[in-house]
């Protein structure tokens, strides 16, 4: 069978996702973002575009979608700040920008971009990564435009767990109700990622998330960690990661998905089930991971009960899950 000239994989987070914590309403809604996302990265792919620019359209989708845990729908801190990463690879070259901490930036996806493209360095944080976003163009979010009732409920939530003080509710707030009633609680997590694969056969790998609910001290987890939550190698495969962050820089899981594949000959599946399935698991980590190879091998593995996907190829048909019994 010849590979697909194209393919596109999407995820819109991991974790404890039943159907019975979905009522149907709000499973309607994450399909069709999720489907919405994989359409403008399959434009680009289908119109001949590169891989990068695929993962970044579909990134940005999700990002300004209050559903996902990035963007406009990021997490709070136990501050009550949004506190962003994201990273992008492109698979041809190696190159990579990420971005960790930005608290302005409206897509921190496009941030990364300019940070690999633009700018000397692989990693930005904080107050200097929103000047260098500012400085490239890239539009800010007026206040408020981060505010999404039901993260803030989360907060406080999470925060009434562990004890601490409730912060202030941001000034300038946007009540959206409309969005909190269609949104499914994840958890303290979530977060949005795309591989592709393009017509040239290059592959390219992107995760943007808010990070973790009530997160403190500058905690940066590893989307934006190249390596960690992110990678794309045209030798290998492109990879992006979405659970526990700290187990996925403990294990490298997305480079060392790559290895399996590229030093020990795995198919993509059973590279993605070995770090994932076998010792993610083991270390007792959770969460999930999507792929490609430049080769037109698509793959996911998730040790959660579900994660947002969604996936199409040149001459195939859109398939949208959201739980583990779906393919
Ligand atoms: N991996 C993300 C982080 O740890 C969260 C997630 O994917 O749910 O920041």
């Amino acid at each position: 069978m010849t590979a697909p000239a194209w393919s596109l994989v999407v995820h819109g987070g991991s974790g404890v996702i039943d159907r019975a914590d979905l009522k149907p309403e709000q499973d309607r809604a994450y399909r069709a973002v999720l489907a919405h996302a994989t359409k403008a990265g399959a434009d680009v792919l289908r119109a001949g575009g590169v891989a990068l620019d695929a993962v970044e359209a579909a990134i940005r989708v999700l990002e300004d979608d209050p559903l996902f845990n990035a963007g406009r729908g990021a997490v709070f801190t136990a501050e009550g700040q949004v506190e962003m990463d994201a990273a992008i690879m492109d698979g041809a070259t190696l190159e990579a920008g990420a971005v960790a901490g930005v608290t302005r930036v409206r897509n921190p996806i496009s941030a990364a971009r300019a940070v690999m493209e633009r700018s000397q360095h692989v990693l930005m944080i904080g107050a200097g990564a929103d000047a260098f976003a500012a400085s490239e163009g890239l539009a800010p979010a007026e206040p408020g435009y981060f505010f999404v009732e039901r993260r803030w409920r989360a907060l406080e939530k999470q925060l009434a767990r562990e004890g601490l003080p409730i912060p202030e509710r941001p000034a300038g707030v946007l009540l959206d109700e409309s969005h909190a009633a269609l949104a499914h609680d994840e958890g303290k997590r979530g977060t949005v990622g795309v591989v592709a694969r393009d017509i040239r056969g290059d592959v390219a790998a992107g995760t943007s998330t808010g990070g973790v609910t009530g997160k403190r001290w500058g905690r940066v987890g590893d989307s934006p960690l190249i390596g960690a939550g992110t990678y794309a190698s045209n030798r290998s495969a492109a990879v992006s990661g979405t659970g526990e962050g700290e187990y996925f820089i403990r294990l490298g899981v997305a480079r060392q998905i790559c290895a399996l594949v590229e030093l020990k000959g795995l198919t993509l599946q059973a590279a993605v089930d070995t770090v994932i399935q076998d010792d993610l698991s083991a270390l007792g980590g959770e969460g999930g991971v999507i792929a490609v190879t430049p080769d037109g091998q698509m793959a996911w593995s998730f040790n959660t009960t579900g994660m947002y996907r969604a996936r199409i190829a040149e001459g195939g048909v859109l398939e949208v899950a959201i739980y583990k019994d779906e393919a």
